[in-house]
């Protein structure tokens, strides 16, 4: 899949595992673009050809994608963007983690932040029939010396804060010169003065600056607003706009609505492809489904 011929650039693979956001909803309506809450990997290599994979979410989406991981012997990490339920709730389900000795690193910062307790207390044997303890794999952390080595290798991932209820973020990924942005939760124009707002579009498009990937939350319509001013989710329009301002190369409309139907979610790709040919036609535009892999760069 990635294969790396001495002077070409290094390609990094970007599927899409869980789509939705909030709750997973599967059903008739939604079965083209899919159910399963918040997961997207990226797999490719290190500058020294050691295959990885990064985990961005564990939504109900990640068990599809456990299932390809527990036959091959990448390295794991997990980044999370928060703690709410639907970037969660797959982990019990991670089929890697019920391997004898495999390594799964958690990065740093959530562990500092306590973020992976969280994460990590749904498999207590109560809430699910499997103890961590028990589990099998060995949960490593990002040691400093481990972010070093990547970053050595050509990797790094920061983060910034985002406009959402509780502590949430959006993580860029500099991965060999490809850079990706995952925003799955943000709302860019929250109300002035609330307890989310945290950083401001100007800020969020300096974040995204250039990017070859923005997958970024397009829950809402300008229809849904006011009633969900505050609720910490963007509205389309507004994840163009940031698309332009950003100067990226391609826009992904990701964490749909629950309640979004697939037929909803085509309008959203012909206004959206309308809109960039109209305002900035250099910028690709799709909306996430099931199943997309996106090839980089
Ligand atoms: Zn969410
Ligand atoms: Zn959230």
């Amino acid at each position: 899949m990635s294969i790396n011929l001495p002077g070409k650039a290094p390609r990094f693979l970007v599927r899409f595992w869980g789509v939705r956001g909030s709750i997973p909803s599967p059903g008739p309506a939604t079965a083209r673009y899919g159910g399963n809450t918040s997961c997207v990997s990226v797999e490719g290599e290190y500058a020294d050809g050691t295959p990885t994979v990064g985990i961005f979410d564990a939504g109900t989406g990640i068990r599809l994608l456990s299932r390809e991981l527990a036959h091959s012997d990448k390295e794991i990490i997990l980044f999370l963007s928060h703690t709410h339920w639907d970037h969660i709730q797959g982990f019990p389900f991670f089929a890697p983690l019920r391997q004898a000795d495999r390594p799964i690193y958690l990065s740093s910062m959530e562990q500092e932040m306590g973020l992976f307790q969280l994460l990590l207390a749904q498999v207590d044997g109560k809430r699910f029939p499997l103890r961590l303890e028990d589990a099998g794999a060995k949960l490593l952390r990002f040691t400093p010396e481990k972010i070093a080595e990547q970053q050595r290798l050509g990797y790094q991932v920061q983060r910034i804060r985002a406009n959402h209820p509780g502590v949430a973020f959006g993580l860029r990924a500099d991965l060999r010169g490809m850079r990706l942005i995952y925003f799955p939760d943000n709302e860019l124009f929250p109300p002035a003065g609330s307890d989310t707002q945290h950083t401001t579009f100007a800020e969020m498009a300096e974040f995204c600056r250039g990017a070859d990937l923005l997958i970024h939350g397009a829950q809402y319509t300008e229809a849904d607003m006011p009633a969900k001013h505050g609720w910490g989710h963007s509205v389309v329009s507004q994840v163009r706009e940031l698309a332009a301002a950003a100067q990226v190369k391609h826009l992904v409309l990701f964490h749909h609505d629950p309640d979004r139907s697939d037929d909803e979610l085509d309008r959203f790709q012909g206004e959206s492809e309308e809109w960039f040919r109209a305002n900035a036609p250099e910028i690709r535009c799709t909306v996430a489904f099931e199943g997309l892999a996106i090839s980089l760069p």
